[in-house]
């Protein structure tokens, strides 16, 4: 949950068409010729397209710098407890995540280093945690959230961006990346389209910065799955969030 972000009842996944950059338009181009190919039908009007496609994908999705240091920034923290559900505190949830996501990056042995913004339940506010980032030298910074809504039935995911040049090629690979599921479920969690948000971190960061708003903490499925006391929803979170980094750094 994010203060601009609060409380979004009407928004359905009906307003989330994925936008598409000119990459993403590339990858659709070449995974329409395959399936022409294996049609055997318009095999050369495909190729034709595939021809003047190729340059494109030569292009890395990922920075300049490799050195792989990602800054994990658990949302809200200390007398900020973000959204609220029952006894789930978004802050909570946030942390949690952020330990699980590091523990993919540190022990997957792809040279990965983690930043971490805060380890226990601190208050920090978004100048203090983009000093943060940008003191460890981060390459890359990732906000986690949850999300809140007055409809318990509402639940998306949804990535936002800064500015956009710095972050907006980040924040699109990370959402592309994000195949969660509902919980208990395996209908696909929704998705809408990255957009901006005029958030301090994202700002103030030097490195491509996204902020994911993960899932919906009201949603009642989710706090079912997020309260269960087994961290599966938790663990699959991360997971997704760590497909993202794996992308963006094409490891
Ligand atoms: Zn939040």
């Amino acid at each position: 949950m994010q203060r601009a972000q609060h409380r979004q009842p009407g928004q359905t996944e009906d307003a989330g068409r994925m936008g598409r950059t000119g990459r993403r338009a590339v990858r659709d181009v070449r995974a329409v010729g395959i399936r022409m190919r294996t049609a055997g039908a318009a095999v050369l009007a495909a190729a034709l397209v595939l021809s003047s496609a190729l340059p494109a994908l030569a292009a890395p999705p990922g920075p300049a710098s490799v050195s792989r240091r990602v800054c994990i920034d658990a949302g809200h923290g200390g007398t900020d407890p973000g959204a609220i559900n029952g006894t789930l505190r978004e802050k909570d949830l946030t942390l949690d995540i952020a330990n699980r996501l590091s523990a993919l990056l540190l022990n997957t042995g792809l040279g990965f280093s983690v930043v971490m913004m805060r380890t226990g339940d601190v208050t920090l506010g978004n100048t203090e945690r983009a000093t943060i980032c940008n003191d460890g030298r981060a390459d890359t910074v990732l906000s986690i959230h949850l999300n809140a809504s007055s409809d318990p039935g509402v639940d998306y995911f949804r990535a936002f961006y800064g500015k956009k040049a710095k972050d907006a090629a980040f924040t699109q690979t990370v959402s592309d990346a994000y195949a969660l599921t509902k919980p208990n479920s395996t209908e696909p969690l929704p998705k809408l389209a990255p957009t901006n948000f005029a958030s301090g971190l994202l700002l103030k960061t030097d490195a491509p910065a996204c902020l994911a708003e993960t899932v919906f903490l009201t949603n009642l499925g989710e706090a079912a799955a997020l309260g269960d006391g087994t961290g599966t929803r938790q663990q699959q979170i991360a997971q997704q969030l760590f497909s993202g980094l794996r992308a963006w750094y094409r490891v």
